[in-house]
C-alpha cells in the first residue's frame, strides 16, 4: 500500500498541475491555452510546457482553428483525446462478471460478460482475475497504455485494502479481493497497473458523472437493483461513503417492521421485497434458491402469463418508497437506476417505482426529483470502475480518491 507523498518533489507538483488542465478540459473541452491559465491560475508558459507534454503523449490533441481575416488566428483550442490510452472496468456480480475495456471519455471499446462458475471466494477471484488480466492484456498488445482498473463488488468494501467486508449475496466476509486480483495482474506482467476496488453502487454512480453530461446532476444518488439493492451517493462530485464504506446500504433499510427475513439478518429490509430473488420468488421463478432470469423474461413476454408483471409490479411499487425515503434524505438533483431487475422487469417496474415516487410528491405538493435510468445500463457498474480509476489517477490526493493503489506485496 502507498500513499502520494502530501509534500512533493517537482515531478510531483508536475503531476498535479498536469492532472488540473486535464480535469478542466475534461469539463470543459475546447479551452484554449490562454482560458486554461485563466482558470487554473497557473502562468502561460507552464500551461504551454504541460501542454506540449500532454500533446506529445498522446493525452490532448488540438483542434484546427479557423483564420479569420483582421481577426487574425484565433486561439487553439485543446481537449483531452486520450489516443493511445485506455481504462478497464470490473463488476463481479451475485451471477456473472462483466469487463470492459473504455477510452478515457467513456467510450466502450470492448465488453465481455460470463456467468460466475461458482461463488467460493478462491474460484470466483481467480476467475475475475483471470478475465481482467486477458483484457488487459489484450488492451496492451494494441500498444495502448493502460491507466488503471476499477472493479465494483456487491457489498461494503475496505477501499484502501481492497477487501469486501460483507457481501450478503455471496455469503462473503472479509476477502481479499483486491491483493488476489493485484497477485494475478503482476504474474501476467501487469505489475505497474494500479487496481481500485469499490462497491458497485458507488461506481456507478461515478461513471454517471464522470462520463455523463454536463454540467452533473449533483447531488445524484444511483440506485443499483439487482439481487442485492444499493446505492452510490455523489454529494459535491465526491462519493460519500460513511465512516466504514458502508454509507448506500440503501437494500437494509427497513420497509417493514418484522417483514420478510433479509439476507443480512434482519427482517423487513428493502432488498427482501425489490431484490431480484424476491421478485423471482413472487413470480414463481426462483428455483432452489437461483433466480430463473430466462424463465422471467418469457412470463413477462407471454400475454398470458400475468404473475411475473404483478411480481415486478409489486417490486416496483416498493421501490417507489425506497425513493421516496432517498429522496428526503438527500434532496438529490437527479436518481438515477439500474441493475439487472430493471433491465428484465423494463417498464413494468420502472414505471410502478416512478408512478409511487410521483405519488408522494402530489401528497406532499413538491415535485420529486429527475429519476432515469442508467446511460451505460447493465454495464454501468463495470464502465463506473474505468471511471474510478480515471478519477483516482488524476486526483490521486482529493479526499475523494477512496481507493488506494493495490501494490502486490
Ligand atoms: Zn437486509
Amino acid at each position: 500500500m502507498t500513499r502520494p507523498p502530501i509534500t512533493g518533489d517537482q515531478t510531483y507538483v508536475k503531476s498535479i498541475n498536469r492532472n488540473v488542465l486535464l480535469r478542466l478540459l475534461l469539463d470543459v473541452p475546447g479551452l484554449s491555452r490562454a482560458t486554461l491559465a485563466e482558470r487554473s491560475g497557473l502562468t502561460k508558459s507552464t500551461v504551454s510546457l504541460l501542454a506540449r507534454e500532454l500533446l506529445d503523449e498522446g493525452w490532448l490533441a488540438e483542434d484546427d482553428v479557423a483564420v479569420t481575416g483582421s481577426l487574425g488566428r484565433r486561439p487553439t483550442p485543446l481537449r483531452v483525446a486520450g489516443r493511445g490510452l485506455a481504462l478497464i472496468g470490473a463488476e463481479l456480480g451475485t451471477d456473472s462478471i462483466r469487463v470492459v475495456a473504455t477510452s478515457l471519455h467513456g467510450e466502450v471499446l470492448r465488453s465481455r460478460a460470463v456467468p460466475l462458475h461458482d461463488r467460493a471466494p478462491d474460484v470466483a477471484c481467480h476467475q475475475l482475475a483471470e478475465l481482467v488480466t486477458a483484457e488487459s492484456a489484450r488492451v496492451t498488445r494494441t500498444g495502448a497504455r493502460l491507466l488503471g482498473i476499477g472493479v465494483g463488488l456487491p457489498g461494503a468494501v475496505d477501499t484502501a485494502h481492497g477487501v469486501i467486508q460483507f457481501a450478503p449475496n455471496l455469503g462473503w466476509h472479509d476477502v481479499e479481493v483486491g491483493h488476489r486480483l493485484a497477485r494475478e495482474l503482476v504474474a501476467g506482467g501487469l505489475a505497474q497497473v494500479p487496481v481500485y476496488c469499490h462497491n458497485e453502487a458507488d461506481l456507478a454512480a461515478i461513471g454517471e458523472t464522470a462520463f455523463g453530461s454536463r454540467p452533473i446532476d449533483d447531488p445524484l444518488v444511483y440506485v443499483s437493483c439487482a439481487v442485492g439493492v444499493g446505492a452510490g451517493i455523489v454529494l459535491n462530485g465526491e462519493l460519500f461513503t460513511g465512516a466504514t464504506g458502508a454509507a448506500g446500504e440503501i437494500g437494509h433499510t427497513i420497509l417493514h417492521v418484522d417483514g420478510l427475513p433479509c439476507t443480512c439478518g434482519r427482517r423487513g429490509c428493502v432488498e427482501a421485497y425489490v431484490g431480484l430473488k424476491a421478485v423471482a420468488h413472487a413470480a414463481g421463478r426462483l428455483e432452489r434458491g437461483e433466480v430463473d432470469r430466462a424463465g422471467l423474461a418469457a412470463d413477462l413476454a407471454n400475454p398470458r402469463a400475468s404473475r411475473a408483471r404483478k411480481a415486478f409490479a409489486a417490486a416496483g411499487d416498493a421501490l417507489g418508497v425506497l425513493l421516496q425515503n432517498a429522496w428526503t434524505t438527500f434532496n438529490p438533483r437527479a436518481i438515477v437506476l439500474g441493475g439487472e431487475a430493471l433491465t428484465l422487469g423494463g417498464p413494468h417496474f420502472l414505471d410502478a417505482a416512478v408512478d409511487r415516487l410521483a405519488r408522494f410528491g402530489r401528497d406532499a405538493g413538491v415535485a420529486p426529483p429527475a429519476v432515469r435510468v442508467a446511460k451505460y445500463g447493465d454495464l454501468a457498474v463495470a464502465v463506473g470502475g474505468a471511471a474510478f480509476a480515471l478519477n483516482a489517477l488524476l486526483r490521486p490526493v482529493g479526499h475523494d480518491r477512496g481507493a488506494l493503489r493495490v501494490n502486490p506485496d
